[in-house]
């Protein structure tokens, strides 16, 4: 006998698959499909019927107008066929998911047509769906499977016909994706369910045998909300889309805002969560900002904003961007409305001030790089969860805390999120404060220093000190919002900025400047590198020169930024100490590298630049295949020794393989790809052209380069796919930053500054833990499960493999696989 998948069940000796459902309900939000995308697949992959329902809770109250063939099925045999009449012309292929193969059981595309409503579903809103049903949805916008508020939902009798749904159709596990409210109600049907199966019983709409099959429901939540407003998760899914077209938003009117010297007051979404209001602040250079948790403090707050506002326009600043968040207050809980707002700079400043509020647009577009990624790990884990859960369980929520996904009790994340708004309706804006993570304060606190320019922030005369900040290395966007927020925060405590161009050539050059706060105003949206950057490093020729230029400009600290050559050069710097005592300064790293190959830190700045220009032009040239024939890509990236960049990159774009330095190449791992290509041309329905990726990194291997590795696809494909290759080569250090590195930037030049403080002046304020503290003045400011740390030399050097200039161990690979399986090389049901 063959030993049953973990997630059969034996009922009268007959194996039966478990049944689960997906559904979206409440607010649409980026990134909601593709963790549809992966709980449908990662279920197949273990084994599972997976069943989405369209029009969240409301498609599950309706149900279906008549019971699927196969409901309650208790037979494996049928679990390879279609629910639906057939729409499908695919034929089932080896692979995946206990034998039912690649088939798009509902019909390969048909979900992609979203809007064409009951009609064309026949009544029918519980749909089993089958692998390629979900093909092309990493990179869609909103929810294609539909979402609703349900008012029948709400009410028991709506929630018993749910249950009375999900039995006919055999499904006991649900994974739901929406924000508190639809969670409140999925833990409201869980808690029911066992009331529901007995009523059902003795009205007879169930069977007894039906009762003793499904006697408790599972449930997995996963938070999509663009608000990102949930306690205890870091970050929801669709809360970095939302923040990216508010960034492309405010980008745009600042434009035109400095072309008519105008000043613009901005509404972004959060009634009880300036999240999206803050981080815009910080990553789109706002002068003011207003955010639920923290109202003004001042009763007077409308002076304070306007002497800021004034402040900047007497520097020359011939625009103004105020943000503020739709739930914005007064301390006095009065509403801060952007008409008011508009009606104040009008009246006291006379400035021509114009309102754009930005609504549904947050809500809209495609997602970007880190949803498609956060959404795949939460929906994999779903499934896992699922199939883990019992009836004495609570049911979790998946997150993500300091960078790992999280298993969190529903109903204390729900009660917790809504202890905020309680906590501001109550005046208690510390407790508001308090709930949100630690992360939100501190940005809050950078934003204020680097924009008010009062005295408050500075220090006293004999503290102030001159820091030098030089870029190192290739370039990477959010290098220039590191600098500005570091020069800003140098303004606001007294201390000289000294910006360095072109590295350590320009210092030994005198290629120097003291910038003014107007001068690196919108630096922080410019990619590249202002200060010019080069590989040239500190070396025994070169060093004294250098010491003698530490002295000469009476530099007391040094901020480079910079990726591998950054480390490098302060690791030399620190071991030259002991014969120039010059270069006994505070020294410190700020992470800059698309490559993210920086050992300890788990993100530089650029990375998440690189891998959304990378996944943006994997969505075009797929689209092109699309057009012309069936043809597979050859993507290759830039990342040297590595394969950060290509894994990211695989994972939400949707490669089908993917190659990195890390792994390397070999001819059976070629072979294999080529026929798990083959096999994936061959099953699709005929007469459709369809273009496939391959990511791969520009050292994976040095004998199969990428124009081998494309011309033996090309030759092998023959009959069924041509190959192409495409390099993306510098685009990927270019482009202009995303939010998150902006944001990220801000902070981490922020944490830079109070650094060299603490080392040079003995000033404390530093948030760090005790056993961080004074034990390096050369170190690196990393991000470790989304807080900071300054690791010295010696530790980054251990953590390294320095002749492959990468990290030893980094966090990102333990992700490669998934990679494999959403593609669907890798069947997890045995
Ligand atoms: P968003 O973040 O967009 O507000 P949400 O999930 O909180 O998302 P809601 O409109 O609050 O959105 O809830 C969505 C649906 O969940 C409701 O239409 C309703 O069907 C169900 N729901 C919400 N709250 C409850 C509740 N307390 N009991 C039962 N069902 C609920």
């Amino acid at each position: 006998a063959h030993e049953l998948p973990a997630v059969m069940a034996q009922t009268n000796g007959v194996p039966k698959q478990k049944r689960l459902a997906v559904l979206t309900s409440g607010g649409d939000s980026a990134g909601m499909n593709a963790a549809v995308r992966a709980v449908v697949r990662m279920g197949i992959a273990k084994g599972c019927q997976v069943f989405v329902v369209r029009e969240g809770w409301e498609g599950l109250v309706r149900g279906n107008s008549s019971p699927s063939p196969n409901s309650s099925t208790n037979n494996l045999r049928e679990s390879a066929q279609s629910d639906l009449p057939a729409i499908s012309s695919s034929k089932p292929s080896p692979g995946v998911g206990g034998g039912q193969g690649f088939v798009a059981t509902y019909g390969e595309g048909e979900l992609l047509k979203h809007g064409e409503g009951e009609v064309a579903l026949g009544g029918r809103f519980i749909i089993k769906v089958g692998w390629d049903d979900v093909r092309g949805f990493l990179g869609e916008g909103g929810t294609l499977i539909g979402t609703a508020r349900s008012a029948a939902f709400r009410e028991r009798d709506g929630r018993r016909k749910a249950a009375l749904n999900l039995v006919r159709e055999g499904i006991d596990a649900l994974v739901v994706c929406g924000g508190d409210g639809s969670l409140t109600g999925a833990d409201k049907l869980r808690d029911e369910w066992p009331s529901f199966i007995k009523e059902l019983t003795e009205s007879k709409e169930i069977t007894e045998e039906q009762a003793q099959t499904y006697q408790h429901l599972n449930i997995v939540g996963l938070v999509g909300s663009i608000d990102n407003d949930m306690a205890g998760v870091d970050l929801t899914i669709g809360a970095s889309t939302a923040l990216h077209r508010i960034c492309e938003a405010v980008d745009s009117i600042s434009s035109t805002a400095s072309s008519h010297s105008r000043a613009f007051v901005i509404e972004v979404m959060g009634r009880h969560c300036g999240w999206l209001a803050l981080m815009a602040g910080i990553s789109a250079g706002a002068d003011y900002l207003f955010i639920p948790e923290r109202p003004p403090s001042s009763d007077d707050w409308e002076t304070e904003m306007c002497d800021t506002l004034q402040r900047h326009r007497n520097l020359g600043k011939r625009k103004n961007i105020v943000i503020v968040a739709e739930g914005a207050i007064d301390k006095n809980l009065n509403p801060i409305t952007a008409s008011k707002l508009k009606d104040i700079l009008t009246d006291r400043l006379k400035l021509d001030t114009r309102v754009t509020t930005l609504g549904h647009t947050q809500r809209g577009g495609k997602p970007c790089a880190y949803d498609r990624v956060l959404a795949t790990l939460q929906g994999c884990e779903a499934i896992d969860a699922l199939l883990a859960s019992t009836p004495d369980i609570p049911s979790p929520i998946i997150g993500i805390q300091e960078n790992k996904i999280t298993r969190t009790p529903l109903v204390e994340a729900v009660e917790l999120t809504q202890q905020v708004a309680k906590a501001i309706e109550a005046k208690d804006f510390d407790k508001a404060m308090s709930l949100r993570d630690p992360e939100f304060e501190e940005c809050l606190d950078v934003f204020n220093c680097t924009t008010r320019l009062d005295d408050k922030w500075k220090l006293p005369e004999t503290k102030r000190l001159r820091i030098a900040i030089m870029h190192i290395g290739a370039p990477a966007s959010g290098m220039n919002a590191a600098t500005s927020t570091a020069v800003r925060t140098c303004l606001a405590r007294g201390h000289t900025p000294i910006t360095v161009y072109n590295s350590f050539l320009g210092l030994l050059e005198d290629n120097i400047a003291t910038p003014s706060w107007l001068r690196v105003d919108s630096w922080v949206t410019r990619g590249g590198s202002e200060l010019g950057t080069n590989r040239t490093l500190p070396d025994a020729d070169n060093v004294k020169a250098i010491a003698a230029k530490f002295k000469e400009h009476k530099l007391d600290a040094l901020l480079l930024i910079g990726g591998f050559e950054a480390f490098a050069a302060l690791r030399f710097l620190e071991s030259a100490r002991k014969d120039n005592p010059e270069l006994k300064i505070p020294m410190v790293q700020l992470p800059a590298t698309i490559s993210n190959n920086v050992p300890v830190t788990e993100w530089s700045l650029g990375s998440d630049t690189s891998v959304n220009v990378l996944v943006e032009a994997c969505d075009a040239i797929k689209q092109s295949a699309t057009a012309s024939r069936n043809r597979v890509f050859v993507i290759e990236t830039q990342g040297g020794e590595c394969g950060y960049i290509a894994t990211l990159g695989a994972l939400a774009a949707g490669g089908l393989a993917c190659y990195i330095p890390e792994k390397g190449m070999s001819l059976k791992m070629v072979q294999e790809d080529l026929d798990f290509l083959k096999r994936r041309y061959e099953s699709d329905v005929k007469g459709k052209s369809e273009g496939r990726l391959v990511i791969k990194s520009e050292k994976a291997s040095k004998t199969y380069t990428t124009e081998f590795l494309t011309k033996i696809l090309s030759e092998e494909g023959q009959k069924v796919f041509d190959a192409r290759s495409v390099q993306m080569g510098h685009t990927l250090q270019g482009g202009t930053p995303t939010p998150r590195d902006r944001s990220r930037a801000a902070r981490l030049a922020s944490r830079c500054i109070r650094f060299i403080e603490y080392h040079a002046a003995g000033v404390e304020g530093m948030t760090r833990r005790p056993d961080d503290r004074d034990k390096h003045d050369v170190a690196l400011v990393a991000i470790k499960g989304g807080r900071l740390r300054f690791v010295g030399m010696e530790d980054l050097a251990a953590a390294s493999d320095l002749k492959k200039r990468r990290a030893k161990d980094p966090w990102w690979l333990r992700i490669y696989d998934l990679v494999e399986v959403l593609a669907g090389k890798q069947d997890l049901s045995k």
